[in-house]
């Protein structure tokens, strides 16, 4: 049985498949707010600086100049796998202008989250075979000794301004800073026009973010130009009746938003969603480096935010912060959105309390789906749903024995299709075959569509059935940031003291959930069990990033369960645990 999306959501109009993302974002030929109307895309909300849209054309097409010089690339020449940057930065102003430039010249960027350490970003860098860097200051130390790791030369390494309060006053000289590539570009000729014939934009990998999908270590998704101007698409036709009964009596031009622009630009949600989706409406974004709750309020405060782009984890610091919510005007804020893991209806109901007029919405998605395929409308409001299907998704449910679903009510994995479904995983095409089957992809996410009061078919997710384990971070660097079971294996499995070890997630109050490792000790492991498992979580926390670090411990076990064919049995270690904290 095919889920569609319920009568009243909008059609999807056509996709252009001959342009890339930059032209479809910045050209009123494909139906973008009018350029010289729209509100300024991107304005950093701690300087004030801000870029129109008009600015953001020319920036694009400076930077595309300079690149063009600086790399020697052409746009009809090579393909997008010789023109690979790199970007670990925090977030910033000039990031989107920079990715559209290397887009006009026919590259690829891929956003590295700005959490990894050296060796995640080594491994993404040298994966995606990059060959510069773009960066900031506060980042600088690890992204120069990762590119020096993945063969980029220093001089390939260039730096994205940050504002002071972040990155103080002093830049290195030594590296090229965005800005002056801009200054750069001013005098050099322009760059040829990319000569796509029709298809290519489907085919061609504009982002490629990392993502460990089902099962095994972070993979390369190739999100192709079509899908992120699809997504664009889902979500403004999705939309837009609301915004226009938004418009005032006699006014003719499109209703735009101000929106917060704090989640990580590296991860999909903030970077189709706020990044793409906002500046083609004219929206505003009003960029934040980094969550920190007052200057957080004060931006949403100050700058009449409208649209709040927000992860459960910043929803539960503003309900533990209320007196200090107090304080601020928060008014201005029409309607909030929580994606990238659940929302629990109990946080959702106390939250609407605390404010009765924000329209709370949570929408789902995946790196993989680039990115939201389910939202709720704005007039559908149902706390613990993830809303209602996309325009141009459809969805099935199968059982654990591949059985097709076919009432409603009853969970079951989601397979979806939808014109932002991704091309497929970079140089894996056992993991691609497993997760991508013509247009449809499993989503490893259990599911269950279930008929709201009003009528609608909404979606539901009840748990996860993939291997990944999703930590939200409370710190400044906000996501539900992906730990990938397999990586952390791997890296266990290298301990002296480690004979086999499996991880699995177990709940969090705060984080959601975390990390913990169940292991079986080698013989070089004494008998002083507190001190092996000091060394164990000591060799996860000198290689890895913070949230993949074994905040819920490690337990000791004879023997790792497998299937006859090696599988670990997570879901009976996961049991396992549950019972274990039932009785403790
Ligand atoms: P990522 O590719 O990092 O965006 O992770 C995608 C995964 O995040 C999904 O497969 C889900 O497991 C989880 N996720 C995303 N949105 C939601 C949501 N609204 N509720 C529950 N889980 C979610």
């Amino acid at each position: 049985m095919v889920f569609t999306p319920p009568e009243w959501v909008a059609k999807l109009p056509p996709i252009p498949d001959h342009i890339p993302i930059a032209d479809f974002v910045l050209d009123e030929r494909y139906g973008r707010a009018p350029l010289g109307y729209s509100r300024d895309p991107f304005t950093c909300g701690l300087t004030g600086k801000t870029y129109s849209a008009l600015d953001v054309v020319e920036r694009v097409d400076f930077l595309s100049r300079a690149l063009a010089n600086e790399f020697d690339w052409a746009p009809n020449r090579g393909t997008e796998w010789d023109k690979v940057i790199g970007v670990f930065s925090l977030n910033t102003i000039d990031t989107l202008p920079l990715a559209w430039a290397v887009h006009r010249l026919g590259g690829l960027v891929s956003p590295a989250n700005a959490a990894y350490s050296v060796a995640e970003l080594t491994y993404q860098l040298r994966d995606a075979k990059a060959t510069s860097l773009f960066t900031c200051l506060p980042l600088l130390k690890t992204a120069l000794e990762a590119a020096a790791q993945a063969g980029i030369p220093r001089r390939r390494v260039y730096l994205l301004r940050l504002p002071p309060q972040i990155a103080g006053d002093a830049q290195p000289a030594e590296f090229t800073t965005v800005a002056q590539l801009v200054d750069r570009g001013r005098s050099l000729p322009r760059v040829e026009k990319l000569q796509w014939a029709a298809g290519e934009g489907s085919r061609r990998t504009a982002f490629l973010c990392y993502s460990s999908g089902t099962s095994g270590l972070p993979k390369g998704v190739m999100i192709s130009h079509r899908n992120v101007i699809a997504n664009t698409l889902q979500i403004t036709a999705f939309e837009k009746d609301y915004r226009d009964s938004l418009r005032p009596p006699g006014v003719q031009s499109d209703v735009t938003e101000i929106a917060l622009g704090l989640l990580p630009q590296s991860h999909i949600y903030a970077l189709v969603v706020m990044c793409h989706a906002g500046p083609y409406r004219g929206d505003q974004v009003i960029v934040l480096p980094k969550f920190e709750i007052e200057s957080f309020l004060a931006a949403v405060q100050d700058y009449r935010i409208s649209s709040l782009f927000v992860v459960p984890p910043i929803i539960i610091a503003m309900l533990r912060n209320k007196k200090l919510l107090e304080k601020y005007n928060l008014s201005s804020v029409r309607s909030l959105f929580s994606g990238a893991a659940p929302l629990g209806e109990e946080t959702a109901r106390e939250l609407q309390e605390f404010n009765p007029s924000m329209i709370i919405r949570q929408g789902y998605g995946l790196t993989e789906t680039a990115t939201v395929v389910t939202s709720t409308h704005p007039t559908d409001v149902l706390f613990g749903s993830s809303g209602v299907l996309l325009p141009g998704v459809e969805a099935r449910l199968v059982d654990p024995e591949g059985n097709e679903i076919t009432t409603l009510d009853t969970p079951g994995e989601l397979i979806v299709r939808s014109p932002s479904v991704t091309l497929g995983y970079l140089h894996n095409e056992k993991a691609t075959r497993e997760t991508f089957d013509k247009d449809w992809m499993r989503t490893g996410d259990e599911i269950a569509i279930r008929l709201s009061p009003s009528g609608n078919q909404h979606v539901f997710v009840v748990d996860r059935i993939k291997e990944l384990i999703k930590v939200k971070s409370s710190s400044n660097v906000l996501q539900g940031h992906q730990v990938a079971p397999a990586e952390l294996e791997a890296h266990l499995l290298t301990h002296p003291f480690v004979a086999d070890c499996a991880v699995i997630a177990i709940p969090d109050e705060s984080a959601g959930e975390v990390p913990k490792a169940i292991v079986s000790k080698s013989s070089a492991a004494g008998d002083d069990d507190a001190a092996t498992i000091r060394a164990i979580q000591k060799h996860v926390e000198d290689h890895k990033a913070r949230h993949k670090w074994l905040k819920g411990g490690v337990r000791f076990i004879d023997a790792v369960p497998k299937s006859p064919s090696g599988k670990i049995l997570r879901r009976l270690l996961r049991d396992q645990e549950k019972e274990a904290r039932r009785k403790a």
